[in-house]
């Protein structure tokens, strides 16, 4: 059985008691970084054996993953933070689980996404994740295609983008489209700023410096 196993996004106290059981009993976690998961592992005296599953290694070790699961072991699939499988290496192992036959059980649990759309303040009904835009080639194209897109929409970024990103939003949507910029979710410097494009943007280029990882909700194109 391959568990897909969501760990918090900052607070350690942000996982189930089942997610902390299967960890515990599964015969193997696959972990994106062995040392960040360490901690989280320690914490809950979690000693089963981990490895490492990343975006570099994700083909040849699926491949050894298989082989266990088919060999009956179970193992538990964890990432750097949040719930395996969203924007991380998680998605290409359980495609090969399911080409294999084998079974796959995701957990319930913590992901970034769900907390910066809820706390927003913009409608989350219905919404689009889209992930981490395209760094450069197709980046455009990706904001045009979502120019006229009616629901909310969400994207994750790095911190060191956040003032061109947030350029680039205005350039697709117009600085008026109602946003929320969510960073830290979950630590202790967490904030979620509300405005329109321009008021969010201003807010952040006034700072000396922009830290965390950030979470952008764009209204949709009826807001
Ligand atoms: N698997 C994770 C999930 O379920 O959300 C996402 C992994 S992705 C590599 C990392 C991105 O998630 C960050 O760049 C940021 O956009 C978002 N993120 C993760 N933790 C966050 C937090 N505590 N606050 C805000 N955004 C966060």
């Amino acid at each position: 059985m391959l568990y897909l196993v969501p760990t918090p996004i900052g607070n350690l106290e942000d996982i189930t008691y089942r997610a902390v059981r299967i960890l515990r009993e599964a015969d193997l976690i696959a972990c994106e970084d062995t040392r960040t998961s360490g901690v989280l592992l320690s914490h809950y005296n979690i000693d089963t054996a981990t490895t490492s599953y990343h975006e570099h290694n994700e083909r040849d070790k699926s491949t050894e993953l298989i082989a266990r699961l088919r060999a009956g072991q179970t193992i538990a699939l964890i990432s750097d933070a949040g719930t395996p499988g969203i924007s991380d290496p998680g998605f290409y192992l359980v495609r090969e689980a399911r080409r294999a036959d084998l079974d796959v059980t995701a957990l319930p649990g913590p992901t970034a996404l769900i907390p910066a759309l809820t706390a927003s303040g913009l409608p989350s009904d219905r919404f689009v994740f889209e992930g981490f835009l395209p760094k450069k080639k197709g980046r455009q194209t990706r904001l045009a295609a979502l120019s006229e897109e009616p629901r909310t929409m969400v994207f994750y970024e790095a911190p060191y983008r956040v003032l061109r990103t947030l350029d680039d939003f205005i350039e697709a949507f117009g600085a008026e489209r109602p946003a929320a910029a969510a960073r830290e979710l979950s630590k202790k410097f967490e904030e979620v700023r509300y405005g329109t494009l321009e008021e969010v943007r201003s807010y952040f280029a006034a700072l000396d410096s922009i830290r965390g990882e950030f979470v952008f909700v764009v209204g949709g194109s009826d807001d």
